[in-house]
């Protein structure tokens, strides 16, 4: 069966020379608009041959340093500077932003678990779709970025998954390194299906990812991280030369990685969670990390909780009230090839 054709139109020209900003235009009829359409924000940067590098951002609505970070770049770069093509979308998920919510609003789906996503779907698929079938197949690398949202912080960090293929974990891993963050974390998700992250692996492509801080707020330190990063990959993707102004930050410190399961802790009941341990603390397997409180109950002893696993704290839950199944903390090993 032929491949569906995507619904969403654009007034951007992916071959064309120079600097264009343009949008998305996803169908979406409604009440108040019957030819209505959602506009979603992109940016083509093009100057020569080059290589192609998709920087996305905003899939979750509420995570802001990339969807800043991304904006800026598009402001920062002299397209003269140049050897290649950048394909910018900072805000993928543009009602999710507009409500601030993790989950598009429009369709209560997560873009990050609908990719590749259906031609004739409902707005988030249609963008996944015309991420992963048009988007993609022009890039020889993908970014996306992403922060804690709402219920997680992070450190911030610059994320791959651990990849089977030996030559293409290596390739990954050295472009992790020249990002440049504090912390770079080789992991192995818990459930990965539907991501952007699988789908452009399998399609044989690099990708990196982002966790920089979260909790829904802006972080100086982690926006100035994923800045930092761009401009360190368009160096190492020989996006602009080495010696750009903006470039030349470093590599990133720090190797850890997500091995299993037991590196996640999960709040078995509802309740409001106090942490021991802060993020960058270092835990051994079996210590006490933090206490679940049942605060609806007098006679009922706090719920305490113990890491699965010795290493750092990478993430911790940012609101204190707390679900059944919530993550409250995610630890890390050290990277060990
Ligand atoms: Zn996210």
């Amino acid at each position: 069966m032929a491949e569906e054709k995507t619904r969403i139109t654009t007034d951007v020209d992916f071959e064309r020379e120079g600097l264009q900003r343009g949008t998305l235009r996803v169908p979406h009829s409604r009440n108040s608009s019957a030819w209505g359409m959602i506009l979603v924000p992109i940016v083509v940067v093009k100057n020569g041959e080059g290589p192609t590098l998709l920087l996305t951002a905003g899939a979750h609505g509420d995570e802001f340093e990339g969807p800043i970070a991304l904006a800026k770049l598009t402001r920062a770069l002299d397209p003269s500077e140049l050897k290649g093509r950048l394909i910018i979308i900072p805000a993928m998920n543009v009602p999710g932003v507009q409500a601030c919510q993790r989950i598009c609003p429009v369709d209560g789906k997560d873009l990050n678990r609908s990719f590749p996503g259906r031609a004739g779907g409902s707005y988030t698929e249609m963008v996944a779709h015309y991420v992963s079938r048009v988007l993609v197949p022009m890039a020889d690398a993908v970014v996306d970025f992403h922060s804690g949202g709402y219920s997680l912080n992070f450190a911030p960090c610059v994320i791959m998954h651990h990849l089977e293929d030996k030559a293409r974990h290596e390739k990954t891993l050295d472009a992790l390194k020249a990002f440049g963050a504090p912390l770079g974390i080789v992991i192995r998700e818990l459930d990965d299906s539907g991501q952007l992250d699988t789908f452009v692996e399998q399609s044989g492509k690099l990708f990196l990812s982002t966790e920089l801080a979260g909790g829904s707020t802006v972080d100086i330190d982690a926006l100035s991280i994923g800045e930092r990063g761009l401009w360190n990959l368009l160096v190492h993707f020989g996006l602009i030369a080495a010696d750009h102004p903006a470039a030349g930050h470093g590599r990133t410190r720090r190797l850890v990685e997500v091995p299993h399961a037991d590196a996640y802790v999960i709040a078995p009941e509802e309740g409001v969670y106090e942490p021991y341990v802060r993020i960058g603390d270092s835990v051994e397997r079996g210590q006490e990390v933090g206490q679940l409180h049942i605060l609806t109950s007098s006679t009922r002893a706090p719920v305490t909780l113990t890491a699965g696993l010795g290493g750092v704290v990478i993430a911790e839950r940012s609101p204190g009230k707390t679900e059944a199944g919530d993550c409250l903390a995610v630890i890390a090993d050290e990277y060990a090839p």
